[in-house]
């Protein structure tokens, strides 16, 4: 008797259940989990036996991976100088963020170099994938085009011929296959299909991206269980009312993962930036008191985002206290040490916190910028624009060192700043990073350093009104 098969697979992170539940164990999501049949196909069909290969010492000749440029030096930054052969990317990213216009973009640079490059659309008809080459100006490129979604067709046509250097499958979600008898878009079939896409890479030695959609956590949509089948997991990133977007690598066996590429969206595809720090500063009000840009790290990725505040004298007996996109018990902790440590007094201030572009910031490494924005508003001294803040302030005004200090150094070098404000403790030697710190034992200094290039606003308005009369 063949054992039961039927099991219910979690939609969102691939745990396994035996019987159906409301919410998922593992992840905490609730009605993700869905019956699939995990069974392979053909159940008469005899065991295969196993073919003996030759084993091999571990001293030989070691190849470095040959590469091929993908023709966008932002690209091939991210994935560490070029396609690696028989390599597979995953590429993930909200939906509408241009990781279409990317990735056709590759295809058509990689045609123009006289390479065979194939993109298959299981989103999109072709007439679609069409009218957006010909807005990017890409007809012309040899790229070859096709609307399928069933693996078995794809791989059949594939082999056929000469074997192509780049395949793109947009979207791996969209795709199904015969090998497993899951509905289409469910995690059994997701992953199905990605392990067939991959052993015909290695196989033949064509370079594979999958595109994947990203829920609304930032993972890759249902199958986190393909990120770790493929070689490389790269996030196309950007806000809706942002020109720019961020390609960065979230995995990579053949290359860093800390290098970013940006680009910026226009009305004829995507330009290059190779200078991030101009777009970035674009945004930001320069010169204002009460921002500071704080880098964070957001799971694994170093992110830069702005701080936001505002403290003015309160009309109310109780002061308000607001916080968007960071905790509010963080908030009041690092208030009650600027008054109790650093002699800033807010009890009759109201006082209010944002994170700029709607990120939610969780690391108490925050603290530090958020006390530097707090105070550059409360003494109305602009911080400098060219400096990154982070580090924890504990109980006692002291400023702790936070865990990966030099991928946030990095980072911020990255996107154009030219210092930091870093805790003195546990300072990591950062040799390779060309940022000018600036080491912070405790909160006190950092307060008394900001206030002292800051005019108190009565003065200020004084000193106007002198001006005016
Ligand atoms: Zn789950």
């Amino acid at each position: 008797m063949a054992k039961h098969a039927q099991s219910f697979v979690c939609q969102n992170c691939g745990a396994a259940y035996r019987r159906w539940q409301g919410k998922c164990d593992a992840c905490g999501e609730w009605n993700t989990i869905a019956e699939e049949n995990a069974a392979a196909r053909a159940p008469g069909r005899p065991p295969r036996k196993g073919r003996l290969f030759a084993l091999e010492p571990l001293a030989g000749e070691a190849h470095e991976a040959p590469r091929l440029s993908s023709g966008l030096p932002e690209l091939d930054r991210v994935i560490g100088g070029g396609f690696v052969r028989g390599s597979v990317l995953l590429v993930g990213g909200d939906p509408g963020i241009g990781k279409s216009t990317l990735l056709i973009e590759a295809a058509a640079a990689l045609a123009r170099a006289g390479h065979r490059a194939v993109y298959i659309s299981g989103e999109e008809a072709v007439a679609q994938v069409r009218l957006r080459a010909e807005r990017l100006a890409l007809s012309e490129a040899s790229v070859e085009l096709a609307a399928e979604t069933s693996v078995e067709d794809i791989l059949a046509t594939l082999s056929d011929g000469a074997t192509p250097r780049l395949v793109v499958i947009d979207s791996i979600q969209t795709m199904w296959t015969d090998a497993v008898d899951s509905a289409p878009g469910t995690v059994t079939q997701v992953r199905g299909a990605a392990q067939a896409l991959i052993r015909f890479a290695k196989r033949s030695g064509a370079a594979v991206i999958l595109v994947g959609h990203v829920t609304k956590e930032g993972q890759i949509a249902g199958p986190r269980v393909i990120e770790h089948m493929v070689d490389a997991v790269l996030s196309f990133e950007g806000e809706g009312s942002h020109q720019f977007r961020i390609l960065r690598a979230v995995k990579n066996r053949f290359g860093p993962t800390d290098e970013i590429g940006v680009f910026e969206m226009t009305g004829t595809g995507l330009r290059q930036v190779a200078n991030p720090s101009e777009l970035f500063l674009s945004d930001r009000d320069l010169g204002v008191p009460g921002t500071a840009v704080f880098a964070g790290i957001e799971g694994t990725r170093p992110v830069l985002v702005e701080i936001q505040a505002l403290v003015a004298p309160s009309a109310l007996g109780t002061p308000r206290r607001a916080v968007v996109g960071w905790d509010q018990n963080r908030l009041s902790m690092v208030l009650a040490v600027l008054e109790a440590h650093c002699g800033v007094r807010l009890a009759t201030h109201d006082v209010y916190l944002n994170v700029a572009g709607g990120l939610r910031i969780q690391e108490p490494a925050c603290d530090l910028a958020a006390a530097a924005a707090l105070v550059s508003s409360l003494a109305n001294a602009p911080l400098p624009a060219d400096a990154v803040y982070f580090g924890e302030v504990s109980l006692s005004g002291a400023v702790r060192p936070v865990p990966h200090s030099t991928a946030r150094l990095k980072e911020a070098a990255k996107l154009g700043f030219a210092r930091a404000i870093v805790p003195e403790a546990g300072r990591e030697p950062a040799a390779d990073v060309a940022l000018a710190l600036t080491a912070v034992g405790a909160l006190t200094s950092l307060v008394s350093d900001i206030a002292a290039r800051g005019v108190p606003p009565r003065r200020a308005q004084a000193r106007m009104a002198r001006q005016d009369g």
